[in-house]
């Protein structure tokens, strides 16, 4: 059992103020694996006074400085993989090698790309006529969700070192530990006191608090839409400046000269990774009327070089989902879906012999349309929906009838295709042919899906007010 029930302030970790405390369970057994303290507004206001008292050494800090910290971090962060690791399985229900290649590997990648894109970041910029200087916004709120532990709260703290902003983090609270792994390190990295806080708790009390208060300058949100909308009405008080990563619906659109084998594969990956928990999943897939039966055939063909089951055993896939609560949305979804279109593949309740843990069965839909419950909301869970096109220009039309634009994908050959698809989709970031991810660009959504963008340096311009000098002596 982990009982960290204390918070991160000013350099040390200290009691909370209140008594109450909030159980975090392991998704794969069910079981409670640790306590956190359920953090008060006292809490909280003597994080962002401690946050608030570095700001004006922290925000003069020098860029040698700042990629220092951002080194140490990176090497403290190495030395702790395997506990990362465990941590993140147990808290998360990732499979052990999806804790280490994809969130062990996001959380460090973002603190070496945060120290990288510094070396080169242009604080100050002569433009002739007038100079823009770039500086510390003031002290940051960052509120993080539960599906990636350690890529959603490094991306954020790595930029606003980077920035020189104190920041007052609040982790998701069914997945504390990992973030509170990551204070540890920022610690021993030489990070000044205050510079970085932790006050954990729930989105009720801390991240109403810190979008509402009036000693943080900027807050850093990833979640759901509806939070993020409290989020906006709360800082709009103070006339805060808000970033927020919300959902998704992604679509991939498969070109009629695409290995259909391949974008099976792809599809059905973006299903099970992470069980399906990823905002930027793809998650409606369009195929040409034309492939449509060789597409469902090849997708049943490859669902199971994708196993389920206990995260911590070896050759597993895709785990649990992260809660009861998520599991009990995913079902719901799978009710809807099969009344209003074709179940392919699976449906329902729990897999076979994983009646104990929130495991779902990973489930596709077919004969889908556009203006589907199960096509237009986001689901987060092993789910997709195929639908059908008869030309590109529909494809397009299908793809960007949605709210959200967080994502794009699209598979196939033909270099002008592809070239056309991945610019006509409106959204913040486009994957062709399943590239691998740069560190370095930007992520973020269109229209619902946010407000601003992270990683590299877009994710440290957040953290920065721009001023202009007109007459600066040279
Ligand atoms: P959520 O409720 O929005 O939770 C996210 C974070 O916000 C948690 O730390 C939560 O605290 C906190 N929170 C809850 N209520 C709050 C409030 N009133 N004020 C301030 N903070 C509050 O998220 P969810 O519903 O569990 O997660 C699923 C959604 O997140 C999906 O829709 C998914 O698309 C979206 N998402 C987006 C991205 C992206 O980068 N675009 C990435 C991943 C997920 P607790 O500790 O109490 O939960
Ligand atoms: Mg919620």
């Amino acid at each position: 059992m982990r009982n960290q029930v204390k918070h991160f302030i000013n350099g040390e970790w200290i009691e909370s103020t209140g008594s109450e405390t909030i159980d975090v369970v392991n998704p794969a057994t069910e079981e409670v694996m640790g306590k956190i303290s359920s953090g008060t507004n006292e809490d909280l206001d003597k994080a962002v006074a401690a946050a608030k008292a570095v700001l004006p050494t922290f925000s003069n800090s020098t860029r040698e400085e700042r990629i220092q910290w951002l080194h140490n971090i990176v090497e403290g962060y190495k030395k702790r993989k395997d506990e990362f690791i465990e941590v993140m399985t147990d808290e998360l229900g990732a499979p052990l090698s999806v804790s280490e290649e994809v969130h062990y590997n996001m959380g460090l990648g973002h603190f070496s790309h945060a120290a990288e894109a510094l070396e080169s970041f242009s604080f100050s910029e002569n433009r002739g006529g007038h100079t823009v200087l770039k500086e510390t916004i003031g002290v940051s709120g960052l509120i993080t969700l539960w599906n990636f532990p350690t890529n959603q709260t490094s991306t954020k703290i790595a930029s606003a070192i980077a920035a020189g902003s104190p920041v007052v983090l609040k982790p998701a609270s069914k997945t504390p530990f990992a973030a509170m792994m990551l204070a540890e390190i920022i610690d021993e990295a030489g990070v000044p006191k205050g510079a970085f806080n932790l006050v954990n708790g729930t989105g009720s009390v801390i991240g109403d608090g810190i979008s509402s208060h009036r000693d943080i300058d900027f807050v850093s949100f990833t979640g759901s839409g509806s939070v993020g909308e409290k989020i906006m009405q709360n800082a709009a008080q103070t006339i805060k400046k808000v970033a927020l990563e919300l959902g998704g619906k992604s679509p991939l659109i498969v070109l009629d000269d695409a290995n259909v084998e391949e974008a099976a594969k792809s599809a059905v990956s973006h299903m099970m990774t992470n069980t399906g928990q990823v905002c930027s999943a793809a998650t409606r897939i369009l195929v040409p009327t034309s492939l449509k039966v060789q597409f469902e055939e090849a997708v049943q063909k490859v669902l199971p070089s994708f196993p389920v089951g206990d995260p911590r055993k070896k050759g597993i896939a895709t785990g649990p989902l992260v809660s009861e609560d998520q599991w009990e949305t995913v079902q719901s979804y799978i009710e809807k879906g099969e009344k209003e279109a074709t179940l392919l593949i699976g449906g329902t309740g729990k897999p076979e012999g994983l009646e104990k843990g929130y495991f779902a069965k990973p489930t596709v839909f077919t004969d889908v349309s556009n203006d589907m419950v199960i096509a237009q909301e986001e689901i987060f869970g092993p789910v997709t929906t195929i639908l059908t096109y008869d030309s590109l220009d529909q494809a397009l039309d299908i793809a960007n009838d949605t709210i959200y634009g967080l994502a794009g994908y699209v598979i196939g050959k033909n270099p002008e295709k592809l070239r056309d698809v991945a610019s006509k989709i409106k959204a913040g970031r486009i994957t062709v042919n399943d590239a691998d991810t740069d560190f370095h660009g930007p992520f973020g959504g269109y229209k619902q899906s946010g407000i601003g963008r992270e990683w590299g340096d877009f994710g440290i311009e957040e953290y920065l007010e721009v001023k202009s000098v007109h007459g600066m002596p040279s």
